[in-house]
């Protein structure tokens, strides 16, 4: 099977993250900040291994949470290699990954999508420009016809805010794309 990979740069530079635990651990088993797959993100991990089973139903009804495991006083994704650091998944990891430190929410009227990022990411601290400079290529990866309907069918991906999030910018275009698309 041909799997088209989604083109985006990642901001923070991976020797940055190689050295950095913050990524797939998470403070409880019921965290919200578990990475949801996709329905085709899903099917795809499946295809290559994955049990069914390590998956949760959103809201959308079509998109999965993963379940996370205990490890060492934290939870971590299945996905996650303890004893390398790295994602067993990586070339196939969910959009929710992949975009991370960014991360897209709704505002608190459920009315605006945005794009922010999550300042847990240490590196959030040393280059906060590098974000709002790479954030214009970040815009254009969401709101390209492909991803934006797959954010449509998998409307789960788009969060609450969180505390820890800082907003970089309005999502305009798909904000529009989603009120055509689905009702809340
Ligand atoms: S939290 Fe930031 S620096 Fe750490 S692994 Fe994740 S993206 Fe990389
Ligand atoms: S899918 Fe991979 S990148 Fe995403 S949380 Fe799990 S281990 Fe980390």
């Amino acid at each position: 099977m041909i799997i088209k990979k989604l083109e985006l740069n990642q901001t923070v530079p991976s020797p940055v993250c190689v050295s950095c635990d913050t990524c797939c651990h998470f403070p409880s088993q019921d965290s919200l900040m578990a990475p949801i797959f996709t329905h085709k993100e899903r099917k795809r991990v499946i295809e290559d291994g994955f049990s069914p089973d390590l998956f949760d139903p959103t809201d959308d009804g079509k998109s999965s949470r993963i379940q996370l495991r205990a490890y060492d006083k934290m939870f971590i994704c299945p996905a996650f290699l303890p004893e390398t650091g790295e994602c067993s998944i990586y070339p196939i990891r969910p959009l929710d990954c992949q975009i991370y430190p960014f991360v897209i929410t709704f505002d608190e009227n459920h009315k605006q999508v945005l794009l922010c990022i999550d300042e847990i990411c240490p590196y959030t601290e040393i280059e906060i420009s590098k974000f709002y400079r790479d954030s214009s290529q970040v815009v254009a990866f969401l709101e390209s016809d492909t991803v934006m309907l797959e954010i449509a069918e998998n409307w789960s991906l788009v969060g609450l805010r969180l505390e820890t999030a800082t907003v970089i910018c309005t999502l305009d275009r798909l904000t529009s794309y989603l009120t055509q698309t689905i009702n809340h």
